[in-house]
C-alpha cells in the first residue's frame, strides 16, 4: 500500500485503526516482537549528525530477535516528525509481515528450516529534503541465496510529502537522467563491458519504473538498481550518483535551498565526562559478569545503570554501532560510571554473510562512533548471534566474548524466569547473556544484581573478570566462561 501525506482527519482516523490492526496482525503471527516505543519519547526534531562526511537522520530504532534460527535485526530511522515517520514504521512492518508470509510459504513445501531478515539503511539530507534507503537482505533454508534487494523514501522535511520522481525530475527529462545514468556506469570498468546486453538496455531504459529508487544526497542523484534489473545477481545492487551540475534546468526542486539550518543540530551535546573510578575487587571471592547486548535503549538502558549504580555493581555493555549517535548521553554513563563498553557491531548482521570489508567497516564504524563520546577502546567483541567465523578472527583483531549463562531473556520476555534462570546455575566466572532492550530484563535486573552480591558474587565487567583470573586476553581467543587459562574456547 501507497500513500502520501493524510490531510483529513476521517483518514487519519482510518490510518490508525489500519495500523492497530496491522500491530496487532504481526504480533499474533510473532509474538517476539518488541514493542514500538511512542514516537514522541524518542525524538522532537529531524536532526543531521556528520562523521566524516556521513549524514544521519533522526534517531535509529531496532527489533531484534537473537534467535540463530529466525534471525530478525531491523533498523531504521525516526525524525520526530509524524507524517515521515509513519511512513517509515509502516513500510516496515510492512517487509516484516512480507517477510513472514514467505517463511509459511517455505515451510509450506518441507520440514521448518531456518530464516533471517536484515534491514539496514542509509539516510541522507540535501536542500530540505530527506532520503532514506533500505536495503533488506533475507534468507531462507530452502533458497540457494538470499533475497537482496534496495528500496528508497524521500520526503519533503516542511510537509513530510513523500517525493516521488515526478517531484523531482521536469516531466520529459527522464531519458536526460538515463543518458547521464549510462554515461557513468561507461566509467565504470566492471559494468561498461555488460552495457550491449539486452538486459542492461532494458533496465536503464527511461521508464518511471527503472528510474523509482534514488536518494538525493549531498554529492549528488543516486539512483539505485535492484540486482537482476540490469546485471547479472552476482553483480549485486548498483547505484550511480549524478552530480547536481549535469541536472541544471532539469530539477523541479531548488534543492539548495537551506531548510534544513532550522532543524539542525549539528552536534550533539557532549556531556561532563568524569573518568571513572577504579573498583575494588577481592580475587579471593566469587565474581561473574553481567552482559548486556543490543543497546543502548533509551529507557531500559538507564534503568539498568541506575540498579548497578544503587548497588555499586559493574557490568559490560555490547552496544551496536548505529545506536550510539541517538544515544550519546548514555554511552557517557556507561563509561563514566566504569563499565566496559564492547562491540555487538554496527547493525547486528550474520557474520557469515559479509565480507571481509563488510566484518570490517561493521567494527571499526562502530568504534568511530564510540570514540566521538567517550576516550574509549573497545576491548571486546560479542558478534551478533554469538556467530564467531575464521574470516571474523582474520579481520578483527579483538577479543570475543560468549556466555555461559543464557537468559533467554529476548525469548521469555518474562522476569522470574530470567532471576531464575541465572540463580539456578550461577557459578564463579560466569558470563550472562541479557538484552538492554526491554522492560523485563530490567525488571528482572532489580531483583537479580541484590540477589547475587547477597550470595557473595562481585559483579565485575568482563575485562575485570580476566585480569581478576590473571588471564591476558590474545586477539582472536574466545571466553565464554573465566576460571582459569582453560576457559578459553579457542
Ligand atoms: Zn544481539
Amino acid at each position: 500500500m501507497k500513500y502520501s501525506v493524510i490531510k483529513q482527519t476521517a483518514c487519519a482516523i482510518a490510518f490508525s485503526v489500519l495500523m492497530l490492526l496491522t500491530f496487532y496482525l504481526i504480533f499474533s503471527v510473532s509474538a517476539t516482537m518488541p514493542e514500538i516505543a511512542p514516537i514522541s519519547a524518542v525524538t522532537q526534531h529531524v536532526y543531521v549528525k556528520n562523521s566524516e562526511g556521513n549524514q544521519t537522520v533522526g534517531q535509529t530504532k531496532s527489533i531484534i530477535n537473537d534467535d540463530t534460527e529466525h534471525a530478525v535485526s531491523i533498523h531504521y530511522p525516526i525524525t520526530g516528525i509524524t507524517e515521515i515517520d509513519r511512513v517509515i514504521e509502516h513500510e516496515v512492518y510492512r517487509k516484516i509481515e512480507q517477510f513472514e508470509n514467505k517463511k509459511t510459504g517455505y515451510q509450506a513445501f518441507g520440514p521448518e528450516g531456518s530464516s533471517s531478515i536484515w534491514i539496514d539503511y542509509e539516510s541522507y539530507i540535501k536542500g530540505g529534503t530527506v532520503s532514506v534507503v533500505f536495503y533488506t537482505k533475507e534468507n531462507f533454508s530452502a533458497l540457494a541465496r538470499p533475497l537482496e534487494y534496495v528500496d528508497t523514501f524521500v520526503f519533503a522535511i516542511d510537509s513530510g510529502e513523500q517525493l516521488s520522481l515526478d517531484h523531482i525530475l521536469k516531466a520529459d527529462d527522464l531519458p536526460i537522467l538515463a543518458e547521464l545514468t549510462k554515461m557513468q556506469f561507461a566509467e565504470n570498468p566492471d559494468v561498461s563491458n555488460r552495457m550491449d546486453t539486452e538486459l542492461f538496455f532494458n533496465g536503464t531504459a527511461p521508464t518511471k519504473q527503472n528510474y523509482q529508487h534514488f536518494a538525493l544526497k549531498e554529492e549528488g542523484f543516486t539512483v539505485y538498481f535492484n540486482k537482476y534489473q540490469m546485471l547479472p545477481g552476482y553483480y549485486g545492487i548498483q547505484s550511480v550518483t549524478i552530480p547536481y551540475d549535469s541536472l541544471d534546468g532539469h530539477l523541479n526542486m531548488d534543492l539548495s535551498n537551506t531548510i534544513l539550518e532550522a532543524v539542525q543540530t549539528a552536534a550533539l551535546p557532549k556531556g561532563e565526562l568524569t573518568e571513572p573510578q577504579p573498583s575494588m575487587i577481592d580475587k579471593q571471592k566469587p565474581m561473574v559478569a553481567l552482559t548486556f547486548d543490543d543497546g543502548p535503549h533509551y529507557t531500559v538502558t538507564p534503568r539498568i545503570l541506575d540498579i548497578l549504580q544503587e548497588n555499586n555493581a559493574r557490568a559490560t555493555f555490547f552496544v551496536l554501532g548505529n545506536r550510539v549517535d541517538s544515544f550519546p548521553n548514555i554511552i557517557q554513563r556507561e563509561y563514566s560510571e566504569g563499565h566496559e563498553i564492547g562491540s555487538h557491531s554496527f547493525s547486528h548482521p550474520q557474520i557469515k554473510e559479509l565480507t571481509s570489508d563488510e566484518i570490517k567497516y561493521q567494527f571499526s564504524e562502530t568504534e568511530h562512533r564510540i570514540q566521538q563520546y567517550v576516550p574509549y577502546t573497545t576491548e571486546l567483541v560479542r558478534p551478533p548471534y554469538g556467530e564467531i567465523t575464521q574470516s571474523l578472527k582474520d579481520v578483527i583483531q579483538k577479543t570475543f566474548v560468549l556466555w555461559s549463562i543464557d537468559t533467554q531473556d529476548w525469548k521469555t520476555r518474562d522476569q522470574d524466569a530470567i532471576v531464575s534462570e541465572v540463580l539456578n546455575h550461577v557459578e564463579d566466572g560466569d558470563i550472562i547473556l541479557m538484552h538492554d532492550m526491554y522492560s523485563t530484563t530490567a525488571d528482572a535486573c532489580e531483583e537479580l544484581i541484590p540477589a547475587l552480591i547477597g550470595q557473595g558474587y562481585q559483579l565485575v565487567t568482563v575485562s575485570e573478570l580476566l585480569s581478576a583470573k590473571e588471564i591476558t586476553p590474545v586477539a582472536g581467543s574466545v571466553y565464554s566462561r573465566v576460571l582459569s587459562t582453560e576457559s578459553v574456547l579457542s
